[in-house]
């Protein structure tokens, strides 16, 4: 169920533009407005509205693999899998989360320092 005052549902529903780089029958993929790295693509899914991570149940597992599976993808046709690449979560206000529908961030083609600021 998607909903109408959310920024990510706009966007899969069309009503707002984005510049999409991945989409299956389950996934969006879409370049962040504000990169922060050479590579910064946003995965969601398109056919459920989830809040955060931490409201994932087990019949939601298999949407975090194809989270996953896309962000490989587009990881390997930005050839950044040799010289690694970062998946990022955020939760909640701690981690900095601004949209509150699930979104796994892929961020390649420089070095990340870890521990994260
Ligand atoms: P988070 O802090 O994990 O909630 O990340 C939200 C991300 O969404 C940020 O990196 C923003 O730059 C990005 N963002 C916000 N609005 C848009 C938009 N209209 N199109 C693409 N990315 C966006
Ligand atoms: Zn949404």
């Amino acid at each position: 169920m998607l909903c109408s005052d959310c920024l990510f549902c706009k966007i899969i529903q069309k009503k707002i533009p984005a510049d999409i780089v991945y989409e299956d029958d389950n996934i969006l993929g879409f370049n962040d407005i504000n990169p922060q790295a050479p590579v910064h693509v946003l995965f969601i899914p398109k056919n459920r509205h989830i809040e955060k991570i931490s409201d994932i149940k087990k019949e939601d597992h298999e949407i975090i693999g194809q989270l996953v599976s896309a962000a490989n993808k587009i990881a390997k046709k930005n050839n950044i899998v040799d010289d690694g690449f970062r998946l990022v979560f955020n939760c909640n206000k701690n981690a900095g989360q601004a949209v509150f529908h699930i979104h796994l961030h892929l961020l390649g083609g420089r070095i990340f320092s870890w521990p994260p600021g």
